[in-house]
């Protein structure tokens, strides 16, 4: 299993377990302060269907500031999906080793620090991503 122990990845899934309860809380938090009354009402009719109905009643509501914490959950729901397998942890363009320390600090990057100023540098007047 490539360049990280199991130990760096279950330290790793354990930082983007916490980060994915403080993105889902801060996002829910923002939209009450934002979205107050359109929260309660559509938040009733999903009431009990968990954090991937939480998601979508956040794109819904098209809130810049959640949306920017749903492309966190997905990215670490993407992450964590991965984690354990053999594709995590090496750059999706170049095919290197992300660097353990790279991962700690962004558990979710897909990307070495040289191909991600690349990607930045070449997208960076791209639109927002559609979901
Ligand atoms: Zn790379």
């Amino acid at each position: 299993m490539k360049g990280l122990k199991r130990t760096q990845v279950e330290r790793l899934e354990k930082l983007l377990q916490a980060q994915r309860r403080a993105s889902l809380e801060e996002a829910e938090a923002e939209l009450k302060l934002v979205h107050e009354q359109s929260v309660a009402d559509v938040a009733g009719e999903v009431a009990d269907t968990g954090d991937e109905s939480v998601a979508m009643l956040l794109t819904d509501l098209n809130n810049t500031m959640a949306q920017r914490h749903v492309d966190e959950i997905r990215a670490i729901d993407s992450a964590l999906a991965h984690i354990r397998s053999d594709e995590f942890g090496y750059c999706a363009d170049c095919g290197g080793d992300i660097p353990f320390e790279r991962l700690k600090a962004f558990p979710t990057a897909t990307r070495c620090t040289a191909c991600q100023t690349k990607r930045e540098h070449t997208f960076a007047h791209a639109s927002t991503p559609r979901l």
